[in-house]
């Protein structure tokens, strides 16, 4: 089974039809998971493909999405739900987000591994995942305001 299988199967480990609509939205995600797309960008993605579906129906299965653990929902305080699919037991990687240009990056390496132990160890409870952000300025951003200082 591929990556991509196995996340097909669990709607039907839950008992939910895998239907076209639900499969289309999948793939845009799965497709599109680094950029973290937004509900309207995957209902711009769909609608190519699919024209009769509605932003509704991207909303009601974003939402079955996360609650079978097929999706993260996010937030980067830029007012919208970004989604982004959930590796498979794996934690989350960090985001980097830049307040000056809003561009969202990502840490692939997780590096809290001490820290989780540390916390596990000493407060007795188990981590399974973390959502962590980090806000500040891209290396594109600071390097326009480098060359507009040296100007
Ligand atoms: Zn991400
Ligand atoms: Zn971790
Ligand atoms: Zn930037």
């Amino acid at each position: 089974m591929d990556n991509k299988e196995r996340y097909l199967e669990i709607f039907r480990k839950n008992g939910y039809k895998l239907t076209t609509q639900r499969r289309v939205i999948f793939e845009v995600l799965y497709e599109r998971s680094n950029e973290h797309p937004s509900p309207e960008e995957i209902y711009d993605r769909v609608k190519d493909k699919y024209p009769e579906i509605g932003l509704a129906t991207i909303y009601r299965t974003l939402q079955l999405m996360e609650d079978l653990g097929i999706v993260y929902k996010m937030n980067f305080n830029d007012g919208l739900s970004r989604y982004e699919l959930c590796m498979n037991n794996a934690h989350q990687h960090h985001h980097l987000i830049c307040l000056q240009c809003g561009r969202v990056e990502e840490v692939e390496i997780d590096l809290l591994e001490g820290l989780e132990a540390a916390i596990e160890e000493n407060k007795g409870f188990q981590i399974t995942d973390h959502s962590v952000k980090f806000f500040g300025t891209c290396k594109v951003c600071r390097k326009a305001r480098s060359n507009k200082k040296e100007n």
